[in-house]
């Protein structure tokens, strides 16, 4: 039956699902409720502003709402490789902008992504691909990411051979040693990684460019090169005890989780920092046995990472189902260690000082100190990208003030035939927004091939189909309505 309100998406008990790594907070639509709210929209792609990959939700929201999921998962995969990743994981900002927004709510995209995604276990049945000839090219990718992957999958759909590179035993990026199982399970993962595999790539695993394989010998062997390193070298904080074993950077402590490391996080854990990898953690260490967990940040709530938008806040309200306590304008200024191991936290309050233009800027109030017992500390602060790998090659990459590579429309570097793209470039910092990279260097790829008269269209990730891509759309939208 038609509803103006969105289809609710049912919730597993929070008690329960702080036990395990095997619960999916969300749960997914049946056929009725994901055919009942994709009937609701529009079509009026409004939403594409905000989707980094410009996919055409209006045309996949429609075949979803003619119980078609399979012509679903051909829309979604004429720019995305990841539909049951991005449907349980992505900050769909898509959904800030739905012209339904204040009339019974967003459109479910992601939702909506996710059901349709899982409806098939081996995509290949549905897209039917067709092998192309090999044109002669070879491509290397640096990283096993979301944005490496995206290039190696459509690369490889127009016949040019891909070998990716990737350090760890495993692939997948941030997808894999930063967002938790129980938000992205392994099943999901080794699914579409597993499909785009299926196309041809190649895979060097454990293999580290710069200490494994030289990248000079890369550029001798390979006619272009993509990085997709991400950004997994910590920032800490230095706060004074943060040398103790019980002090942590988040990518390191979500790194060793998500590899099956049980690590010991006692009873009370502190999680410093205000964004998504900190909520990560938090609920990490709830899931390893901790009883009290505390995201301490400098700053308002209003000012944390990702917000304004419905992602942050759906983010931030399963965390507190789930116990975990935020405790907001606050300065750490020392890890009390005993015997070597930091058991308590010392830390001021703050008071926000208006800057005039920008953010307020938080001032502890040092006249009045509180201490926690804690017994473990994770810093989820930032982390930032390492290029020593390059070698030679270090000092033709042009960087900016923020110590991020300088690149062209493509997304190639200063470095003639080596493009990059992903978290260590895109200011959004999100898998999404790794994809757009991902499409945007394809197209670059194949022009600095010089092998455009060759491609297939059908297969080429094409981008601001619909409407012009806006870095601000999602934000704008959100704020606008009053919700701060
Ligand atoms: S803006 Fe909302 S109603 Fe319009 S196409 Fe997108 S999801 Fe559908």
């Amino acid at each position: 039956m038609l509803s103006f309100e969105r289809v609710r998406i049912r919730k597993a008990d929070p008690v329960k699902r702080v036990g395990t790594f095997e619960l999916e907070p969300l749960e997914n639509y049946n056929d009725g409720e994901a055919i009942a709210e994709a009937s609701r929209c529009i079509g009026c792609n409004m939403c594409s502003a905000a989707c980094p990959a410009s996919l055409d939700i209006g045309g996949y929201v429609r075949s979803t709402a003619a119980g078609d999921p399979a012509q679903t998962i051909r829309i979604i995969m004429e720019t995305l490789p990841f539909p049951a990743i991005i449907g349980r994981v992505c900050t769909h900002m898509c959904e800030d902008v739905c012209v339904l927004y204040d009339g019974g709510g967003p459109i479910a995209i992601r939702h909506l992504k996710r059901y349709a995604a899982d409806k098939f276990d081996d995509y290949g049945e549905i897209l039917k691909p067709q092998k192309r000839k090999f044109i002669g090219k070879r491509v290397a990718v640096v990283g096993g990411g979301p944005a490496g992957l995206t290039v190696a999958y459509y690369l490889t759909l127009q016949g040019v051979k891909v070998t990716v590179f990737e350090e760890r035993p495993a692939l997948g990026g941030f997808m894999k040693t930063g967002i938790p199982r129980y938000r992205l399970p392994q099943n999901v993962l080794d699914k579409e990684i597993g499909y785009i595999l299926s196309r041809g790539v190649q895979v060097k695993l454990n293999t580290a460019v710069g200490r494994d394989v030289k990248f000079e010998d890369l550029m001798k062997e390979y006619d272009a090169i993509f990085l997709g390193v991400g950004n997994h070298k910590p920032r800490m904080t230095g706060t004074p005890g943060s040398d103790a074993p019980n002090v942590m950077h988040a990518t390191e402590f979500l790194e060793r989780v998500s590899f099956g490391e049980k690590i010991n996080v006692g009873e009370t854990v502190a999680v410093i920092g205000g964004g998504f990898t900190a909520n990560d953690s938090a609920r990490t260490s709830l899931r390893l046995g901790a009883k009290h967990v505390y995201i301490m940040y400098r700053r308002r709530d209003v000012d944390r990472p990702g917000y304004p938008s419905m992602n942050a806040d759906e983010e931030m309200e399963e965390a507190e189902e789930e116990n975990v306590e935020y405790v907001w304008e606050v300065t750490p200024f020392e890890y009390v260690k005993e015997n070597g191991r930091v058991v308590a936290m010392k830390y001021w309050k703050n008071e926000m000082v208006s800057q005039g233009k920008g953010r307020a800027k938080p001032v502890p109030i040092k006249d009045k100190f509180y201490t926690i017992k804690v017994d473990m500390v994770i810093e989820a602060t930032g982390q930032e990208t390492d290029y020593s790998f390059l070698g030679s090659y270090v000092e033709k990459l042009r960087l900016n003030d923020r110590g991020e590579p300088i690149v062209d429309q493509y997304g190639m570097t200063s470095i003639p035939g080596v493009f990059t793209g992903g978290d260590s470039t895109n200011p959004n910092r999100d898998l999404i927004s790794a994809v757009r990279d991902g499409d945007i260097a394809v197209q670059g790829i194949l022009r600095y091939l010089n092998v455009m008269d060759q491609v297939s269209y059908d297969d080429l990730p094409l981008l601001d189909r619909f409407k012009p891509y806006s870095y601000t759309a999602a934000a704008e939208a959100y704020a606008s309505r009053g919700l701060e």
